[in-house]
């Protein structure tokens, strides 16, 4: 059976361009007889916090949604992605890198994509698997992309095109603490979980190009993907602390229904008319991704519901 996924990063509250994009995800799964997922994505953050995955839960059963597996926490998954890590090393597909921030910065061409940092410079990529590793904690592994543009439709952005190696740059899979990084877990649980649509906001559209390189290098299966615009404050940039206080749980402690914000959700993504109250289960029915309003939705401070 085909599945969906919920994968909240608990590194804060999820606000309302979250709630739009779980709900989403939810739809669309949903309409199409797909199973859901939840996993928490708690491997690749100084910032997480420890509130934040139940926080994370309860405002996803507060919006009325609902999943048939887990939650899966990454932090608990770790000997998986540890036996992918192995297979890319035996397979020479990834090098150990003791570059600092700094060393790329310095040496790195601009970003291709926007919010993405420098571009990785290739000073460690001559590392050949039986060659010598670093001392432990001085490097991370990184990984090798092949100099090929790939293409894939996304349900909601269309057709992409980029060629990750010259755009993107070869990327870490570990931290230098040796922890497993979100692409490399994100790629492995989807495959372990038997994914096959990965909905989420469109600011991961340049993780898509790494992650399928990555999965086609592990032999994983190929997903369909929907990257939705994200929801942005007056000012165009992400919604973020600085467009004032959007947090679910704060509408939840003003006793704003939920009901409210699936209305808002549904009308703003384009699926319903108006953003008359509703709940998630009843947009269900109406849900089709060709109705997916295209551009940044903008919330204001004083988003009233
Ligand atoms: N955990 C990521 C987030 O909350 C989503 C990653 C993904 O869907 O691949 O933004």
């Amino acid at each position: 059976m085909d599945a969906g996924r919920l994968a909240p990063s608990p590194t804060g509250a999820q606000h309302l361009g979250n709630a739009r994009t779980y709900l989403l995800a939810y739809w669309s799964a949903r309409s199409s007889n797909k199973r859901i997922v939840l996993r928490i994505e708690d491997i690749d953050s100084p910032r997480v916090k420890p509130w934040a995955a139940q926080q994370a839960i309860d405002d996803l059963r507060w919006l009325g949604i609902d999943w048939d597996e887990g939650p899966y926490t990454q932090t608990n998954r770790r000997n998986h992605y540890t036996a992918a890590l192995n297979e890319l090393i035996r397979r020479n597909l990834v090098f150990p890198c003791t570059c600092t921030r700094q060393d790329i910065g310095d040496a790195a061409s601009a970003p291709h994509f926007e919010h993405e940092g420098n571009l990785y410079p290739g000073t460690c990529s001559s590392w050949q698997l039986g060659d010598a590793i670093p001392e432990e904690g001085t490097y991370c592994w990184r990984f090798r992309l092949s100099d090929l543009e790939d293409t894939f439709t996304d349900i909601v952005a269309g057709v992409q095109s980029c060629n990750p190696a010259k755009h993107l740059g070869a990327f870490p899979v570990t931290q230098k603490s040796g922890d497993i990084s979100y692409q490399l877990a994100c790629v492995v649980d989807d495959e372990a979980m038997g994914i096959t649509e990965v909905v989420r906001g469109d600011d991961l559209l340049p993780s898509a190009f790494r992650q399928r390189e990555l999965a086609a290098a592990l032999e994983y299966r190929k997903l369909s993907y929907a990257h939705v615009p994200l929801v942005r404050g007056v000012d165009g940039r992400r919604l973020a602390k600085r467009h004032g206080d959007t947090r679910l749980s704060h509408y939840r402690d003003s006793g704003i229904r939920p009901e409210q914000i699936v209305g808002w959700a549904a009308a703003s993504a384009g699926i319903t008319e108006t953003a008359a109250p509703t709940t998630a289960d009843k947009v269900i029915a109406l849900f089709d991704w060709k109705k997916l309003n295209r551009l940044s939705v903008v919330v204001s401070e004083h988003q009233s519901f």
